[in-house]
């Protein structure tokens, strides 16, 4: 292995640069996938939420209908009872005073009745809309686990990909002589996941873009040593 060439070590640096960076893109992409689920799955919580929402109310709406239904019963016999003490009774005032109180609980009655019809025409707008709600619901469970089944092998093809680059990596390190490989690791710790080695053109460091001096172009030129660039540190190739 160590009979490589330095220009056949520098080749295969590159080459590992360029898995490395497209598996970092991959690992980073993946791990962009459970926030973009989540996300998915918030809509849908919204349109659920609204859904309950509407259902508690038709049920108090019902509640309250039975409760009227209940008063209008006691009106009922509330009114029976009157009009049988109406038979009994003995004077006109008294009379009088029972029609009054009957028609009382009639007017009563007929509010009642009014609260209901409205309660009535209530309910079955919520329905209704409960119903729309019900297909927007149904559309967009439909609709995430599509996209999420989509997500997922999407995903699974990503970590296929990353695991294919990860062994490609492995064997060009293989090739690589140690000290080449120490160098080009510790470039790459230091500048901290951007480019480690950089081609220069034209006398500048395509990493830092600056001037590289004339010597060190000339040497790397050569190409007899391994590199550095004095201002970035980054291992440099000319090609
Ligand atoms: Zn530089």
């Amino acid at each position: 292995m160590d009979s490589h060439t330095l220009k056949e070590q520098i080749e295969l640096l590159i080459d590992l640069q360029a898995k490395e960076i497209e598996a970092n893109q991959i690992k980073a992409e993946l791990e962009r996938i459970p926030a973009r689920l989540e996300e998915m799955q918030a809509g849908f919580a919204q349109i659920q939420n609204r859904l309950e929402e509407k259902k508690a109310l038709i049920e108090a709406w019902k509640k309250t209908y039975r409760a009227h239904e209940a008063d209008i019963q006691t009106n009922q016999s509330r009114i029976q009872k009157r009009e049988s003490q109406l038979r009994s009774v003995k004077t006109n005032q008294e009379y009088r005073a029972i029609l009054k109180e009957i028609g009382d609980i009639k007017t009563a009655s007929s509010g009642i009745e009014d609260s209901m019809l409205q309660c009535l025409d209530d309910m079955e707008a919520a329905e209704k809309d409960m119903a729309e709600l019900n297909s927007e619901h149904q559309q967009a469970q439909a609709e995430i686990s599509e996209k999420q089944k989509e997500l997922e092998d999407y995903a699974d093809d990503r970590r296929k990909a990353y695991d294919r680059l990860m062994a490609e990596r492995e064997e060009i390190v293989k090739h690589i002589n140690s000290d080449m490989l120490k160098k080009y690791n510790f470039v790459k710790n230091q500048i901290a996941g951007m480019k480690a080695i950089v081609a220069a053109k034209d006398a500048i460091c395509m990493g830092c873009h600056m001037n590289i001096p004339p010597q060190l172009y000339n040497e790397l030129h050569r190409g007899d040593e391994l590199k550095f660039c004095p201002h970035c540190h980054r291992i440099l190739y000319v090609l």
